[in-house]
């Protein structure tokens, strides 16, 4: 029996597309899933960045940055690792592995919980951007962990931010 009977999109033995919590569809592991796993590739259209951001603009989520020269764009139905959301406290990265890019999982992965991964967005238009992870560490905005600190900073002197409206202290 061929699990293909039953549906036309591809098979991965570690993860299944599910709507997800965080945005839209999401990925989620089948099983318990090791440390270290790769658990799928990153495969798309190799695009100069002048089409890269056309396809921005219309909206391509799935543009993946390859190198100063060239993006990949994932949006394709047999690369399932696109459906990743991102995630501020994310279980998985991205790898070099001889000329292809492996999704592994940073830590061990729970039956049904879904696989993340940093977008690594810089800090331009971070605002266009807001995460919806609900990780602890959240920084409210889907920018690479070495900007956390910064948007911490900023984001802690903007008026929204003190929503009980409290005064400081007094002794
Ligand atoms: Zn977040």
């Amino acid at each position: 029996m061929s699990l293909f009977a039953f549906s036309r999109s591809p098979k991965n033995r570690w993860l299944r597309i599910a709507p997800s919590g965080i945005d839209g569809m999401g990925a989620f592991a089948r099983k318990r899933i090791p440390s270290d796993t790769e658990i799928g590739r990153y495969t798309g259209e190799r695009i100069a960045k002048d089409v890269s951001r056309r396809r921005l603009q219309e909206g391509n989520r799935f543009i993946f940055y390859l190198n100063e020269q060239f993006d990949l764009d994932g949006d394709r139905a047999d690369n399932l690792c696109k459906y990743l959301n991102h995630s501020c406290d994310a279980n998985c990265e991205s790898r070099w592995r001889n000329g292809h890019i492996g999704i592994f999982t940073l830590r061990a992965v729970a039956p049904g919980e879904e696989l993340t991964i940093n977008y690594g967005y810089d800090l331009d238009n971070y605002r266009l951007f807001p995460c919806r992870c609900r990780a602890k560490n959240c920084v409210g905005y889907m920018v690479a962990e070495e900007f956390f600190d910064r948007l911490r900073q900023t984001n802690a002197n903007l008026p929204s931010n003190s929503e009980t409206g409290e005064s400081p202290a007094r002794d």
